[in-house]
């Protein structure tokens, strides 16, 4: 997810930071560390032992579920999801989505009942498990399925649904969230979702938890002109009756988060990064085809690919919404209508997620840093070239607010629940990698850069795989700085 939007145009520090925040952006921070640095307690996941070997057509679906530390009541790692199948009917009429949904999962262990993350605005007209109806409850966004499971057992479970979806309230303060998460309807009775952390649960039924990661399938159906965009490869699109149905494949797991849906009156915009990605950018019809900077977008790929290597997925796609925000959403990245969310820089923020945040996703909220902070450190390299400055001076500009985000919002490793996607995740983190850079020099710096999420395809990890995968790399003890920058209450010393 990008930041939220620039305080003003051309402005190269001033980051606006949504709601209370905002008095924390742009004024000086606190330069002399303490000697003593505070750190904040870290969070403790439960973690599980290894990563199970899959076997059959979605072995690479197979995840290491866990209960999340920052979010325990969404999700249940008693499944793990390999394969959602869903056939989405939308009525703008009515404001009514009909769902008729597979989900292929695997139990993790042995269980009376299966637990997944629904809602009460839609009414389930019927369920099976393996072809056989089950009783099941819906009590606030718990589902609970009457079905015996045994320990790697799999399932399908088949429901069919309706009703008119509503968002979630976010667990956040940013303006960009203040719709709540999920689901969003328009004046316009278009439709579109944003779910970080959560929110999937308002439309279908799902594990929605960062370590689950699964394969998609989408079957979009809606009168025209509207039609349905989604993460993936469009395989078929076809018109009947006055409807269109667009059916689209996700061949790559993702992460609940990362999946979109929308259905509007769009043109759809071909282009190509010069190493042959295809791209798809879904805009609006009565508008521009390629608003703001999204004609850029090859050129983001490019110069990802350049430092980072080959881009790790088949596709790549964007749709606009009538949001305000920016989500890396897997290989359909989706912006808001706004100038920042279209701006080149966000292009390439959110390109840069597939990297850092998409192949390679965190297994537990507490570490969305590991998305954000690398995220923002391109962007910001993106910029510093943009603008003809050298980085350490980005860097420096950053630093000056830093500290107060770190006050506002915690620690990036172990920020107020309360407070998800401020702005306190995406710099430190960023200062951090600089630091790291400073330290080891560009050659190993980039090397581990580029290592990382290439050994990481299509997984989720946490913060202790990841530190030491990368002190394993650089044959170096670095507890000490990652503790300070990830756990400290004020900013570390910078060098
Ligand atoms: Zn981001």
């Amino acid at each position: 997810m990008t930041t939220t939007r620039r305080l003003r145009a051309g402005a190269t520090a001033l980051l606006l930071c949504a709601g209370t925040a905002l008095a924390a952006c742009g004024s000086g921070g606190d330069a002399d560390a303490d000697p003593t640095p505070t750190l904040r307690t870290p969070p403790t996941p439960d973690v599980p032992s290894s990563t199970p070997t899959g076997s059959g057509k979605y072995a690479d679906a197979f995840s290491a579920t866990r209960e999340d530390s920052v979010y325990p009541e969404i999700g249940d790692p008693l499944v793990d999801a390999l394969h959602y199948d869903l056939g989405l009917e939308w009525d703008p009429s009515r404001d009514v989505l009909t769902g008729t949904q597979v989900l292929t999962f695997r139990a993790t262990a042995d269980s009376p009942t299966i637990p997944l993350d629904f809602n009460e605005q839609l009414a389930i007209s019927e369920l099976t498990v393996d072809g056989t109806p089950a009783g099941h409850a819906v009590e606030g966004t718990r589902l609970t399925v009457e079905h015996p499971v045994e320990a790697d057992g799999q399932y399908e479970l088949a429901l069919t649904y309706s009703g008119t979806p509503r968002t979630a309230p976010a667990p956040s303060e940013r303006q960009d969230f203040a719709q709540g998460v999920g689901w969003s309807i328009t004046p316009e009775h278009e439709t579109w979702t944003l779910q970080e952390p959560y929110g999937a649960f308002t439309w279908y039924a799902v594990n929605d938890q960062p370590a689950d990661k699964a394969f998609y399938d989408f079957t979009l159906t809606s009168p025209a002109p509207l039609q349905g965009v989604a993460n993936g490869e469009l395989r078929k699109s076809t018109k009947d009756g006055g409807r269109t149905t667009n059916a689209w494949h996700l061949a790559e797991p993702a992460s609940s988060y990362l999946v979109t849906v929308a259905f509007g009156d769009y043109q759809r915009t071909d282009l190509e990064s010069a190493s042959g990605v295809p791209i798809q950018i879904w805009t609006d019809a009565d508008e521009e085809p390629l608003p703001g900077g999204l004609g850029t977008t090859p050129d983001a790929v490019d110069w990802l690919e350049d430092l980072l290597g080959p881009y790790p997925f088949d596709t790549l796609g964007i749709v606009v919404v009538d949001g305000s925000s920016g989500m890396e959403t897997q290989t359909m990245i989706t912006l808001g209508n706004n100038d920042y969310s279209l701006s080149p820089a966000v292009v390439v923020h959110e390109v840069a997620h597939h990297w850092y945040g998409n192949t390679v996703s965190p297994a537990d909220w507490s570490d969305v840093w590991m998305n954000e902070g690398m995220a923002m450190y391109l962007q910001g390299m993106w910029e510093a070239e943009q603008e003809g400055v050298h980085i350490g001076q980005k860097m420096d500009d950053w630093a000056m607010f830093e500290a107060r985000l770190r006050e506002d919002a915690g620690p990036p490793g172990a920020f107020d629940p309360t407070k998800f996607g401020n702005s306190n995740i995406y710099y430190g983190p960023a200062l951090m990698w600089h630091e790291l850079r400073e330290d080891v020099g560009d050659e190993v710096f980039f090397d581990l850069v580029r290592e990382w999420p290439a050994s990481q395809e299509n997984g989720n990890a946490d913060r202790t795989e990841y530190l030491a995968w990368i002190e394993d790399t650089l044959d170096e003890e670095l507890s000490d700085f990652f503790d300070a920058w990830l756990l400290g209450e004020q900013q570390p010393p910078r060098d």
